[in-house]
């Protein structure tokens, strides 16, 4: 099957589940199987009646004795049957279902699949699944994929999907030639996608998964590299004149900037005014304060009389600089323009916008991907600013900058990666580091519990809120998976409602919501209308509340630690003190470890190397370090070996042949464009 043929040419998919697909931005069998899993399950291995305990989701061997028994009450019909013996009875029932009765032959031993709970003293599975028992047995040796799903899409339909299309002709020329994948020890192409989506074994789901996120850094570092080599340095061509109006607003800020903040804030000045246009990274921690530095550059070239824009990855983000970044001009009693351009805007407001565009040449523009979308033309753009970079492709920072005329180009990041790292994932950028949190900050109290603390950890909560604070809760789920025992957004918020008294308002955040309503709802958690934030990791990057003074973390163990760091760098932003409280739902022994790093540190950079070190290769799925879309499956943590294996090759490839015309390399750039392009569709707001 062609990798470009539309999904529509798999069997069993129309129009209509096209559509849906399109929503998860599946649009060709190449993007199908690029979706890779999220995470795995494994069947649980079956387990005696004797052997259950309340709570657990589990499979269960029983013998049937006697046909089931079909009440009728008012509401509907109930098939109730018990297995196990006297000492360990479990019952099973189902609503509804009365054909149960004829399927389930007496004497006849099945698996039952579900959750157990306890009703009247005894144990209860309510609506189990019945397998056959050699079914199940086979069941209980393989991986099945959990897919990332959109509403109106089962696991199951992409699962089948993709079997298709695996089961079709024989599929993509590797994309690596024979002599880099022999040297690096790499698995062939085809083969690692089958076992990407269906594994083996551990051991084949490793090797399939080290081929593919060779690809992708390979690929991402030759992109860039590719490019570097035939860019020379731009002349700079703007003057920014008086330098003493940057130290006057410093001189005016509510507190003083840290050491770091001014070494970066002097490079940036500095590139600004030198005879090549600035090309720089700065690092640095969550907290850090990265934005104040983002906005005295921008006003440091409309001060001049020029445009400046800054990219935020998410709406929610953009309107939070945008308003901070008015705030500060009304404070500063600065006369500059500042706009905002995001794609949820009114065609009415955006075409304004543009208005704005033309009309201002010395504008701060703020906003999402859609400034870099083609209507939005740019009078005069100095400097452009992407924020939280690791979430843009290097081609939308080149579209962007070509937005203006060769301008300044400036990129924040607060992913914590070593210096020797950065380089290879930044390698055409100069790099600061702001390594210093303001001090004055009370460092955040972190603890990790069980689910049973719970109840403690609500009324604490409650205590924060009625003391005026707000708090954040994080689901690893918008709604519940089959199969997944992981806490979702859609019934926590549900549970909360049950147990706050009703003045404290709840909001509900995550993904899959329309970009209008994310506003609203984060528009009313700034303001303090909510008080009590459920949300995935949508909040992950940026987010700046400093009234929220709790972090509250569902299935902890299921994160990874940079992200957990990252999420808990949402409070401990304003004076009061702050708390993170991590839920491990895991009896994991290394997930608690894990966790407790975090408790030792606050350092974004120690907290990622001890991380490293408590993994073992199994622990590569279903954790992830950081939100970070750049790499669909590959972590720069993790993976830094593969990673820095990666970049030697793309040097040497290009030292070779630098053009890539060799025939065996054609392919090679053929692919690298073609990568590029998708994960730059990949990239979603
Ligand atoms: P990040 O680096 O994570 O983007 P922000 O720029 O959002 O961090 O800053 C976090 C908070 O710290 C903001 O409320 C900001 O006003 C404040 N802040 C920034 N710099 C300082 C400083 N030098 N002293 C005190 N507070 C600061
Ligand atoms: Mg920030």
């Amino acid at each position: 099957m062609n990798r470009d043929a539309a999904i529509t040419a798999v069997k069993g998919i129309g129009e209509k589940t096209a559509a849906l697909f399109g929503k998860l931005k599946i649009e060709t069998v190449g993007d199908l199987l690029a979706h890779y899993p999220r995470d795995y399950v494994q069947f649980p291995v079956a387990k005696e009646p004797s052997e259950l305990s309340e709570g657990e989701t589990a499979a269960v061997i029983g013998r049937v004795l006697k046909t089931p028994l079909v009440r009728q009450t008012q509401r509907m019909p109930v098939t109730m049957t018990t297995v196990g013996d006297a000492d360990a009875p479990l019952e099973l029932v189902w609503f509804r279902m009365p054909y149960i009765r004829s399927q389930l032959a007496p004497g006849g031993t099945y698996v039952f699949y579900g959750k157990v709970m306890k009703k009247n003293g005894r144990l209860v599975m309510e609506q189990p699944v019945i397998y056959k028992r050699e079914q199940y047995a086979a069941m209980e040796q393989a991986f099945l994929p959990v897919y990332a799903l959109t509403g109106g899409i089962t696991n199951n339909q992409i699962t089948k999907a993709v079997r298709t299309v695996f089961a079709g002709d024989p599929l993509f020329p590797d994309p690596l030639p024979a002599e880099i994948r022999n040297e690096c020890r790499l698995c062939e192409y085809n083969y690692a996608l089958r076992q990407i989506h269906f594994p083996d074994d551990m051991d084949t789901l490793i090797t399939a998964r080290k081929r593919l996120v060779f690809d992708e850094f390979f690929f991402f570092i030759l992109n860039m590299q590719y490019h570097k080599e035939k860019r020379v340095r731009d002349a700079n061509e703007f003057e920014l004149k008086n330098e003493t109006f940057v130290d006057e607003l410093m001189q005016r800020l509510p507190f003083a900037l840290t050491g770091a903040q001014q070494r970066a804030l002097s490079e940036i000045r500095c590139d600004m005014r030198g005879p090549y246009t600035m090309q720089r990274l700065i690092q640095g921690d969550v907290g850090s304060g990265k934005t104040i530095l983002a906005f005295l550059a921008m006003a440091d070239a409309s001060h001049s009389g020029y445009q400046s824009a800054i990219m935020a990855p998410t709406e929610v983000l953009a309107r939070q600089h945008y308003a901070t970044f008015r705030q500060l001009c009304e404070d500063f009693g600065l006369k500059i323009p500042v706009v905002l351009l995001t794609g949820s805007m009114t065609a009415r407001q955006k075409r304004m916008a543009y208005e704005s565009l033309q009309l201002y040449p010395n504008a701060m523009i703020v906003g999402t991907h859609a400034l870099i979308q083609e209507k939005a033309v740019y009078d005069n753009l100095a400097l452009v600013i992407t924020d939280e970079q690791h979430r843009f492709g290097v081609r939308q920072r080149e579209t962007f900058a070509a937005k203006g005329c060769h301008p300044h180009i400036l990129v924040m990041s607060a992913t914590p990666i070593p210096r020797t790292l950065a380089i290879i994932l930044y390698g055409d950028l100069d790099i600061s580091v702001v390594d210093e949190v303001p001090a004055k900050r009370l460092p955040v109290k972190n603890c990790v519990v069980h689910t049973g603390y719970r109840p403690k950890a609500y009324s604490f909560l409650e205590q924060e809120v009625r003391a005026g604070h707000q708090a954040y809760v994080i689901c690893p789920l918008v709604e519940a998976v089959e199969h997944m025992d992981l806490e979702n957004t859609t019934d926590y918020v549900k549970k909360l409602r049950e147990i706050f008294p009703p003045e404290i308002q709840l909001g509900l955040l995550h993904g899959q919501m329309k970009p209008e309503q994310k506003n609203k709802v984060m528009e009313a958690f700034l303001a303090n209308e909510v008080q009590v934030l459920v949300s995935t990791t949508v909040v992950e990057v940026g987010v700046n509340v400093p009234n929220a003074t709790v972090m509250m973390i569902e299935n902890a163990e299921r994160f990874g630690l940079a992200q957990l760091h990252q999420l808990r760098g949402r409070v401990g932003r304003g004076d009061a003190q702050s708390y993170c409280i991590m839920v491990n739902a895991s009896q994991s022994r290394t997930a608690e470890e894990r966790l407790l790093i975090l408790n030792r540190s606050n350092d974004g950079f120690e907290i990622a190397a001890a991380d490293l070190k408590l993994r073992g290769p199994g622990d590569f799925f279903g954790i992830r370090q950081s939100g970070e879309l750049q790499f669909a499956l590959g972590d720069i943590y993790q993976d830094a070996a593969v990673l820095r294996d990666a970049s030697d090759r793309v040097q040497r490839l290009l030292a070779e042949d630098p053009e890539l015309v060799s025939p065996e390399h054609v392919n090679v750039k053929r692919y690298m464009e073609r990568a590029a392009q998708e994960q730059e569709n990949q990239l979603s707001l």
